[in-house]
C-alpha cells in the first residue's frame, strides 16, 4: 500500500486575514459514514460541495483536509479571478475549446460572486481587469498572438507602450502591455475562508485530517490519522497533490510557486509613484516572468518562479531563493522604492498537465476528480467542482458539454522520468525567456 504524500509549505500565506477567518473546524477523531467524503478544501473541494449539499440536502457530506482551507493553494494564490483563457491557439478547434473554457470562466467568475454577495464574503472583491505586459521588445511576436486571439474572439483590449504603462503601474520596466476588463482581483485567503465558513449544515468539515490511504472493502474507507470514513462515494479536490490517492496513472504533475508582499505603503513612499488604483499584471511568460500586483491597501505583490514539487513538499530553502528573485524584480521594476520591503514570502503549488486538458470526471467506480488547474483555478477549480456534482448525481446541465469540450489530460511518465521531463522543459522555458524575469 502507498501513502499519500502530504503537502507541506513553509509559513503561511502573507495575505491578510481576520479572527473569524483563521477560526479552524476541529480534526477527525473517531470513525464515521458518509455519503460523500471530499479530500481537499480548496476551490474545487469547497464548489463540489456546496452544490452536491444543494441537489440533494439528505446527504451526509464531509469535507477533509490535511491543513485548512486558510492554507491551501486557493488561499496562497496571487488573487486574480480569470475570465479569459491565457492562450487560445489559432485553429478553429482551438478557437472553439477557447470559447468553451471562457464560457466555464465566467460562469465561475459568477458563481462566486453570488456566494460572496450572498453570505457577505469581505474579500476585497474588484473588477480591476487585468495587465498582460512584456519586458523584452523582442517578445512582441507572443503578445501580438494574445492580441490576435482576442480579436479571433471579439474580446475588448487596449494597447499600451511604456509611458502608459508608468502611468498605471508607476513602473518603466515594460515595453508594452495590454489592457483587458473582465478580470477579478481579490484577497484569495478571505475570499476561500468566508466560502469555507459559509457552507450548507448537511457539510462538516474536518481540518489538520490528512487521507493517508483509501482502502477499498465493499465501497472506500478513507483512512486518516485518527479516524476512518466509510463512504459511498469519494471525490478527490487535491489537484495534483497526494497522486497516491488516485487510482489511476497521474495525469498531472505537482509544482511549486511562490509569492511575495510588502508592508502597505506610506503616504510618503506613494508620493513617489504617480497616483495609482489597485491593479494587476500577468507576464508574457509565466514560467520565467513575474505576476505585480498593487493591493487596495497598497501593498504590492511579486509572483514569480516555478519548480516541481512532484511530492508537495517545498522546503524552506526553496522559498528563500524565490524571495531573493521576487526582491531582484521589485528593485529592478521600483527603484525608487528601494526601501520597501518584502515582509512576507510563501510557496504553494499548482497542477500541471501535458495538453493543458484538465482531469475531470470519474476515475473508478465511487472515485470523482476535479484537477489539473494549470496555473490557474480559482474560477477554474470552482466551476469545475460544480459541474462535478451535478455530472456524479446524474442532473442535466448544458455546461457539462463545455467541460467535457476541454478534452482530458495526457498520461504523463512516471518518476524519475517525469523529473527529468520538468527540470527540462523549465530550464528551456527560463533560458528563452529569461529577459522576460
Ligand atoms: C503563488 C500562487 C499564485 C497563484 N495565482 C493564481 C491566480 O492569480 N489566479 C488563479 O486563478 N490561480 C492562481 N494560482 C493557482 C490556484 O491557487 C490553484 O489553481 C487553485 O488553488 C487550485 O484549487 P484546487 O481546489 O483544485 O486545489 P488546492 O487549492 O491546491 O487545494 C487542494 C487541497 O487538497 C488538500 N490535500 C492534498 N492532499 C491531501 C490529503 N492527502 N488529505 C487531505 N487533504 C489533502 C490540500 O491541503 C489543499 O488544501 C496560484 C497558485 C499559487 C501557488
Amino acid at each position: 500500500m502507498k501513502y499519500a504524500s502530504i503537502p507541506f509549505n513553509p509559513g503561511p500565506p502573507g495575505w491578510s486575514l481576520n479572527e473569524i477567518d483563521r477560526r479552524r473546524h476541529p480534526r477527525l477523531q473517531e470513525d464515521i459514514q458518509a455519503d460523500w467524503v471530499i479530500i481537499g478544501s480548496g476551490f474545487a473541494g469547497v464548489a463540489f460541495a456546496r452544490r452536491l449539499a444543494n441537489l440533494d440536502s439528505r446527504l451526509k457530506i464531509v469535507l477533509i483536509d490535511a491543513e485548512s482551507a486558510i492554507e491551501s493553494s486557493a488561499a496562497r494564490n496571487s488573487g486574480f479571478i480569470i475570465g479569459l483563457p491565457h492562450n487560445i491557439g489559432s485553429s478553429t478547434a482551438e478557437l472553439k475549446k477557447a470559447q468553451d473554457y471562457r464560457t466555464l470562466l465566467q460562469r465561475g467568475i459568477q458563481l462566486l460572486e453570488e456566494e460572496v454577495n450572498t453570505h457577505q464574503i469581505e474579500c476585497e472583491w474588484e473588477n480591476a481587469g487585468k495587465y498582460h505586459c512584456q519586458i523584452d521588445p523582442a517578445s512582441e511576436a507572443i503578445l501580438q498572438e494574445y492580441i490576435d486571439n482576442l480579436e479571433s474572439m471579439q474580446e475588448p483590449y487596449q494597447l499600451l507602450d511604456r509611458e502608459a504603462l508608468y502611468e498605471k503601474l508607476g513602473t518603466r520596466l515594460y515595453s508594452k502591455g495590454i489592457y483587458t476588463p473582465g478580470c477579478i482581483q481579490v484577497n484569495p485567503a478571505k475570499l476561500i475562508a468566508g466560502l469555507a465558513r459559509s457552507l450548507p449544515e448537511s457539510v462538516t468539515v474536518y481540518d489538520d485530517t490528512p487521507a493517508l490511504f483509501i482502502r477499498n472493502e465493499s465501497g472506500p474507507h478513507v483512512v486518516t490519522p485518527q479516524g476512518t470514513i466509510r463512504a459511498r462515494n469519494v471525490m478527490l479536490a487535491t489537484n495534483a497533490l497526494s497522486p497516491e490517492l488516485s487510482p489511476k496513472q497521474a495525469r498531472q504533475a505537482s509544482m511549486a510557486t511562490y509569492a511575495s508582499i510588502t508592508e502597505p505603503l506610506t503616504p510618503e513612499q506613494r508620493s513617489r509613484l504617480p497616483e495609482m488604483k489597485s491593479w494587476g499584471t500577468t507576464p508574457v511568460n509565466a514560467i520565467a516572468g513575474a505576476t505585480l500586483r498593487y493591493t487596495q491597501d497598497h501593498r504590492f505583490l511579486v509572483r514569480q518562479c516555478v519548480d516541481p514539487a512532484l511530492n508537495g513538499r517545498i522546503t524552506p530553502a526553496q522559498s528563500w531563493k524565490a524571495a531573493q528573485q521576487h526582491l531582484a524584480t521589485f528593485r529592478k521594476a521600483y527603484p525608487q522604492l528601494n526601501d520597501v520591503k518584502l515582509a512576507h514570502t510563501w510557496s504553494g503549488t499548482i497542477s500541471v498537465t501535458r495538453n493543458g486538458a484538465p482531469v475531470w470526471g470519474q476515475l473508478a467506480p465511487c472515485v470523482w476528480t476535479a484537477g489539473g488547474c494549470n496555473g490557474a483555478g480559482i474560477s477554474k477549480q470552482t466551476v469545475a467542482g460544480n459541474l462535478l456534482a451535478d455530472y456524479a448525481l446524474g442532473r442535466e446541465n448544458p455546461l457539462i458539454a463545455a467541460m467535457k469540450a476541454l478534452g482530458q489530460a495526457n498520461y504523463i511518465p512516471p518518476s524519475p522520468l517525469l523529473d527529468v521531463f520538468v527540470i527540462g522543459t523549465l530550464w528551456k522555458e527560463r533560458y528563452f525567456a529569461r529577459k522576460e524575469a
